[in-house]
């Protein structure tokens, strides 16, 4: 066994739909060999919830509320590099649907109007973190080193840009085709 330190990664979700770490889950074996090379931290997908500092940091989904951009803004101040994973992160995407909207509209709409609701109350922000007015990509707030695009990557495509970064290099977009099976 190597006597390299590992490279200490934590991720985190945003504004998703969690498809992006399951996508991730979706290297299979590969995470065995992955676990050879890497320390996973901080992640939705691990019981560390407090983000260490980090050599990579990565992070699924768009800035859609307060408590997104705490956890955006404390993953970039310990992390080295920073990774946005997949098309919510990088565009605002699927989230960024509501920009349109008012947001008064957006809540009554999710918590008091929706079919199944009885007694629909909007939350008060002590208890669901506040909505910003529009959802933003993760590049709005802070620098982002390295964008891995698709809804979600499909595993080759994470699988591609980690071992590249391991190796100490930016993946290349230009020169790899990207497929979306
Ligand atoms: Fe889900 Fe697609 Fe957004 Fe990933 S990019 S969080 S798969 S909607």
């Amino acid at each position: 066994m190597s006597d390299k330190p590992k490279i200490k990664v934590a991720t985190a979700w945003l504004g998703g739909c969690s498809g992006c770490h399951m996508s991730f889950l979706d290297l299979d074996e590969r995470l065995i060999e992955l676990s050879k090379l890497v320390e996973f931290t901080a992640s939705p997908i691990t019981d560390v919830k407090e983000i260490p500092e980090v050599d990579v940091g990565i992070i699924e989904g768009a800035v859609c509320n307060e408590e997104n951009e705490h956890v955006l803004r404390t993953m970039r101040s310990r992390c080295k590099v920073l990774v946005a994973l997949g098309d919510c992160a990088i565009t605002g995407n699927v989230p960024a649907l509501r920009n349109p909207f008012i947001l008064e509209e957006v809540m009554a709409r999710g918590f008091v109007e929706t079919e199944s609701t009885q007694v629909g109350v909007v939350p008060d922000p002590t208890i669901v973190p506040r909505l910003l007015k529009r959802v933003r990509p993760i590049q709005e707030f802070v620098q982002v080193d390295v964008h891995i695009p698709g809804c979600p990557p499909n595993a080759d495509t994470i699988w591609y840009a980690l071992t590249e970064l391991l190796a100490g290099r930016a993946p290349n977009w230009d020169e790899r085709t990207l497929s979306y099976d």
